[in-house]
């Protein structure tokens, strides 16, 4: 198949472009470089199967292939509220534009959704029956109100169009590729731990978060956009919670580092506690991640300890 990765210049992006050419597909990659790096595809450039495009999805596009995964935001906190207005144009016009061009040559979408939809969860773990405690006005809300409507978008061009829809509601993935100044904690955390920084805890760290391992969230989208009786929404995460002060305490002692741990103030809206329920994944997907966090966790140091 030709398949069209947007945001694919980016972590998860680069990730997924990679393995649908091991896949023996055709892959565009469209990419405004806002978030991810030529670094991330440069290994891909030769591949005559590979072709990158710059191109910002705010901005409508012609291409013809046969599934589309709409990966094309920026997904930190720090990056997404750098241009809040910018976020909710890439999720709301940039996600209208690639359904209008799923409609248009009949190709099947996929769109990655967040756990952010849940909010500040007042169910545990999360269902996705939930329909999430999201805050419309806040520092938050730019990302996790534009991936609401990009949800609602997808529902209605399937209701009124029959555009071929997958919806994956993906949870707190790291890995390889993140981009070490993008303020996530994973990174944030091995970057200060390798450099003998103090790692930065936000509010008293007692907040939870559930973290995926890059190529198992891939191994999910690939089998939801190729399953044929369920468009989702489908929750892919790793179901084990820890809190982020476990996080911390877990990369100091990976990487044998002599870093303290710091406490900063809580950003306002950040959510207390997240974990998926990933009951329907492994039901209908046969899904479930593989990678427990401590080797997913010496792979991520492995790469940036080449980078700091
Ligand atoms: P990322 O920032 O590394 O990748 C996003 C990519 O989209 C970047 O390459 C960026 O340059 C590109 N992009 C941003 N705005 C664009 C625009 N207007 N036009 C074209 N390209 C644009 O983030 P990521 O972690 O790889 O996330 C990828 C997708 O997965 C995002 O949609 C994000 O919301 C979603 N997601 C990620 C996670 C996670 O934990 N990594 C969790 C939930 C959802
Ligand atoms: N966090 C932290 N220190 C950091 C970066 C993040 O304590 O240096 C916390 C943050 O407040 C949140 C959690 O880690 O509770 C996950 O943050 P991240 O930005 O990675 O993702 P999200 O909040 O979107 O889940």
């Amino acid at each position: 198949m030709r398949i069209l990765v947007t945001g694919g210049a980016g972590f998860l992006g680069s990730h997924l472009c990679e393995r649908l050419l091991t896949d023996g597909h055709e892959v565009i990659c469209l990419d405004n470089l806002f978030t991810g790096a030529k670094r991330n595809i440069e290994p891909l450039l030769a591949n005559p199967h590979f072709e990158f495009v710059r191109h910002d999805v705010v901005e409508p596009i012609l291409l013809e292939v046969d599934q589309i995964y709409n990966l094309a935001c920026p997904a930190s906190p720090v990056h997404y509220q750098m241009n809040a207005i910018k976020t909710v144009k890439a999720n709301v016009m940039g996600t209208m534009n690639m359904l209008g061009l799923a409609k248009r040559i009949g190709a099947r979408i996929l769109q990655a959704s967040t756990s952010e939809v849940y909010g500040d969860p007042h169910v545990h773990p999360q269902k996705e029956s939930y329909w999430g405690n999201v805050n419309p006005i806040g520092i938050r809300s730019c990302y996790d109100e534009g991936k609401r409507v990009a949800e609602t978008l997808m529902m209605d061009y399937r209701r009124q169009n029959h555009v071929d829809i997958r919806i994956a509601r993906i949870f707190n993935t790291y890995g390889p590729r993140m981009a070490m100044n993008d303020g996530r904690v994973v990174s944030n955390f091995i970057v200060q731990a390798l450099r003998g920084k103090s790692l930065t805890i936000y509010g008293k760290g007692q907040q939870t978060r559930s973290f995926c391992y890059v190529d198992d969230l891939i191994e999910g989208l690939v089998r939801l956009m190729n399953y044929k009786k369920f468009v989702g929404p489908v929750n892919l995460g790793n179901p084990s919670e820890f809190t982020i002060r476990e996080l911390a305490r877990e990369v100091i002692s990976l990487t044998a580092s002599k870093s303290k741990l710091i406490q900063k103030p809580m950003p306002s809206d950040d959510p207390k506690q997240r974990c998926p329920d990933i009951t329907q994944a492994k039901r209908l997907l046969h899904w479930k991640p593989t990678i427990p966090l401590r080797k997913g966790l010496e792979k991520t140091v492995a790469y940036f300890r080449e980078m700091v």
